[in-house]
């Protein structure tokens, strides 16, 4: 498919045509349904437009800014929802009650700025939206039937404006893509290398305002990493950092804006610290019969100093529903690269390391390759086909009507046994109660020398209409017991709406107060994404 030239879907992943084919979903309905012990039905018809019935548009914009907003249904249902399976699941049921009145397509840092003027001066809600790709109600209007809102759609600002060849750095504006990112970098021999699994339809401001978790499993896990400085546009004026590789003078104004969630700014431009393409690339799959075991295994590799680049452990469940092992023994996937020197003595390290903790290591695997095929091959291919075609498998499953989503968290290795174990059996009580069946599964997505960032998968079968109210108590479960047994609600996917009560009882009070008077000085008229996050 050619992704850049088909048109965005309004309802759900990605670009229309994109994902399996008829005879592909019949295959993936076939399997489910032999591992769920149930024959899966049709799956749901796709909606169209011609079908959604929109509330009447509120507002309408000043006629200064009219050549850049639009109101037309496709523009007001495809910007109603992100991406969750909740919001898949509302959209499949044709359900759009509370869509945006009003697209803004700024060009420029102006037309931002005059948007908010607009917003300001008119008590309408503006929600900056980059790629639409939240997974936490993000980017979801309001329910403030009085106020009418704007969805400031920022992938006009596009583009890399400038490279810093000798600090390896790029001036970048925050609604750029992932894919036309990376190709205007690579002409420069330079990467982000930060690689969501939302990446093709995610941007670097949504990354930034997000703190979104990319490619690296180890050492730069969060986007927080490679911001040098950023640019960006309040109501009450634009907020500059300074670029510098570090600094030791005061708090951090970076760190105020990075993870604000759209509700102090909009990020329009960013300095990000960038990596040469690496060409030395050794990736290996090592088995183990238990995933604790493995997890220590991890965790010797996490307290190394070796930072491998990719250090993924699937249990078994993952490893089989990915194709990266048999459903009988966990998988870890290992993978070091360099644009500088040969990762083989790393990879040798990390290997014995694996081998110490009982892991089996494939003949002959970890070997450094510098062909792009290297990362294409065996079961870390297979782990990585399946992670970027994951999320268009994600709004099928929704049609075929199981109960599908994930949930992450952190939590230190002291307390990983323990709290998985738990968390693992009082999800899987709860998929049972609700759905009389189904798998929960955990996956190691990042690791810290403290700790794990671990990732649960649920799916199960739905029962018709009631696939959201069966989830949401399956999510309830799941959050109660990580959050009372110390973890965070959330390690990657942001907070947004979804994950208020849990976040509210995580932060500290104070600090709660001091957020609340920055929105103050920033965002006084209390227009930008008011609900997510705080207020
Ligand atoms: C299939 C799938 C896979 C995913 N995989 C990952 C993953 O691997 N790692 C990960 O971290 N997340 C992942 N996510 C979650 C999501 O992609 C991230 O949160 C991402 O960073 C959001 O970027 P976006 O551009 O789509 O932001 P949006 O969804 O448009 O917005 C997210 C939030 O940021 C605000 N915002 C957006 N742009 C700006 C801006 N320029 N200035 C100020 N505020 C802004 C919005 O108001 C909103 O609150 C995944 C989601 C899906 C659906």
């Amino acid at each position: 498919m050619d992704g850049k030239a088909a048109r965005r879907k309004f309802w759900g992943w990605g670009y229309e045509g994109g994902g399996p084919n008829l005879e592909q979903q019949a295959g993936i309905a076939r399997m489910l349904g032999e591992r769920l012990g149930k024959a899966l039905p049709a799956p749901l018809p796709e909606p169209r437009i011609e079908e959604i019935e929109l509330p009447e548009v509120r507002v309408r914009p000043p006629a200064a800014l009219a050549g850049i907003c639009s109101s037309a249904p496709l523009e007001r249902a495809g910007h109603a929802y992100g991406k969750s399976f909740r919001d898949v699941v509302r959209a499949l049921r044709r359900e759009f009650p509370n869509p945006p009145d009003v697209v803004a397509r700024p060009r420029d840092e102006s037309e931002v700025a005059a948007v908010l003027d607009w917003c300001g001066s008119s008590d309408l809600v503006a929600i900056p939206y980059g790629g639409g790709s939240s997974v936490v109600g993000g980017v979801e209007p309001p329910r403030e039937p009085r106020r009418g809102v704007v969805t400031i759609d920022l992938s006009a600002l596009d583009r890399v404006l400038e490279v810093d060849r000798t600090s390896r750095a790029a001036r970048i504006q925050g609604g750029v893509l992932g894919p036309a990112l990376e190709d205007q970098l690579r002409v420069h021999g330079l990467t982000l290398r930060h690689f969501p699994q939302s990446f093709e339809v995610s941007s670097l401001g949504g990354w930034i305002a997000t703190r979104s978790g990319g490619h690296f499993a180890t050492l730069y896990t969060h986007i927080d990493d490679f911001v040098e400085s950023l640019r960006v546009v309040t109501p009450s004026g634009v907020v500059e950092s300074r670029r510098l590789p570090g600094s030791g003078a005061g708090p951090s104004p970076d760190r105020l804006f990075i993870g604000s969630e759209g509700i102090l700014g909009v990020i329009t431009e960013a300095w990000m610290r960038l990596q040469d393409r690496p060409r030395m690339r050794a990736s290996a799959s090592v088995g183990f019969a238990d995933f604790l075991a493995a997890a220590e295994a991890v965790r010797a590799v996490s307290q190394s100093g070796l930072h491998p680049t990719n250090c993924r452990l699937l249990d078994a469940g993952e490893a089989a529903n990915s194709g990266a092992g048999s459903g009988a023994e966990s998988v870890l996937v290992l993978g070091f690269e360099s644009a500088d020197h040969d990762p083989a003595p790393s990879m040798a390290r990390a290997l014995e390391i694996a081998r110490d903790h009982g892991g089996v290591v494939p003949q002959g695997a970890g070997r450094t390759r510098t062909d792009d095929a290297a990362a294409r091959e065996g079961a870390v291919g297979a782990w990585r086909q399946a992670f970027l075609g994951g999320p268009y498998l994600r709004d099928l499953l929704a049609r075929l009507g199981l109960v599908s989503e994930t949930f992450e968290t952190a939590i230190t290795w002291d307390r990983f046994p323990a709290f998985h174990r738990d968390l693992v059996a009082a999800t899987s009580d709860a998929v049972r109660r609700v759905c009389g069946a189904g798998q929960v599964t955990c996956r190691l997505t990042h690791v810290y020398p403290d700790g794990p960032a671990p990732y649960y998968s649920v799916i199960a079968p739905g029962r018709p209409g009631a696939q959201l109210e069966q989830w949401a108590e399956i999510k309830a479960a799941a959050s109660e017991t990580l959050s009372r047994l110390g973890g965070t609600i959330t390690h990657h996917h942001a907070v947004g709406r979804d994950h208020r009560p849990w976040y509210d009882g995580q932060r500290p009070d104070l600090f709660a107060r001091a957020l609340f008077a920055a929105k103050e000085a920033l965002d006084p008229s209390g227009i930008l994404n008011p609900g997510v996050l705080i207020g």
